[in-house]
């Protein structure tokens, strides 16, 4: 069910893999995605079995509508409804926070001295909005003087082939982007240019790469869209501050 766990005094971080769910074929088994195709009460009963793994109440859990947009959404409490937005914010403890991907990167990011944390969808798109930057803007705003980021499970620059027009495009912004892929061809490293970000905002980073293998497209333990394609699943990442 995990790939990666970590804890920074009262904060609680974790990013899924594939398993310990329900859903079968391209989903199998803990798809957390609800517009990829699979049914949805598998979804459910993967929620039901995360928010058991974290040992959470499911209805604590907020996610929100992944748009590849730069609109952060700060929550007191677990919205009505599915807010549209790319990152979200909360002081409440014991509220949940999840992120979902497939190749693009989920990032946590918390101050728990400040009693501030934050989930952040970043692929290409993001990085070139700037997702991370202001989801850190908006924990500054509530609080937060000293962060820590997670950086999650991602396509790595050797798998992320894109057209030249486009590296060039992206890493006109985001120079610490480029890459070449492990077929010699034009790629982005979507990884490279958020740590950039974050260390442009003196984030501290910690990279789940450094402890396991976090390419999704090359690790069969993650969901990956480059992979499997419309179909696949979604993984997540999480965060809260314990009580
Ligand atoms: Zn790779």
């Amino acid at each position: 069910m995990f790939a990666f766990r970590d804890r920074l005094g009262r904060v609680e971080v974790a990013f899924t893999d594939r398993y310990g769910g329900v859903s079968e074929g391209p989903w199998s088994s803990l798809n957390l995605g609800t517009s990829n195709g699979d049914e949805p009460a598998r979804v459910v009963h993967n929620f039901a079995a995360l928010a058991h793994g974290l040992g959470v109440d499911v209805h604590r859990v907020a996610r929100m509508s992944q748009v590849q947009g730069r609109h952060v959404e700060f929550l007191d409490d677990v919205p009505d409804g599915i807010p549209v937005a790319d990152a979200l914010v909360t002081r409440t403890p014991t509220l949940t926070l999840l992120v979902r991907a497939a190749d693009c990167a989920p990032v946590v990011l918390a101050d728990p001295d400040a009693g501030v944390v934050a989930v952040a969808h970043a692929g290409r798109q993001g990085m070139l909005l700037g997702i991370v930057p202001a989801t850190i803007a908006t924990l500054r705003d509530r609080g937060a003087t000293r962060i820590r980021g997670w950086l999650g499970p991602r396509i790595c620059g050797g798998c992320y082939e894109v057209p030249e027009a486009l590296r060039n495009e992206v890493t006109a912004a985001v120079p610490e982007a480029w890459a070449v892929t492990s077929a010699g061809t034009p790629g982005l490293d979507i990884a490279a240019g958020i740590r950039a970000q974050l260390r442009a905002e003196s984030v501290d980073i910690v990279d789940v790469a450094d402890s396991m293998s976090a390419c999704t497209y090359e690790n069969a333990d993650l969901f990956s869209y480059r992979r499997q394609g419309q179909q696949s699943g979604r993984f997540g990442a999480t965060v809260r501050i314990a009580a």
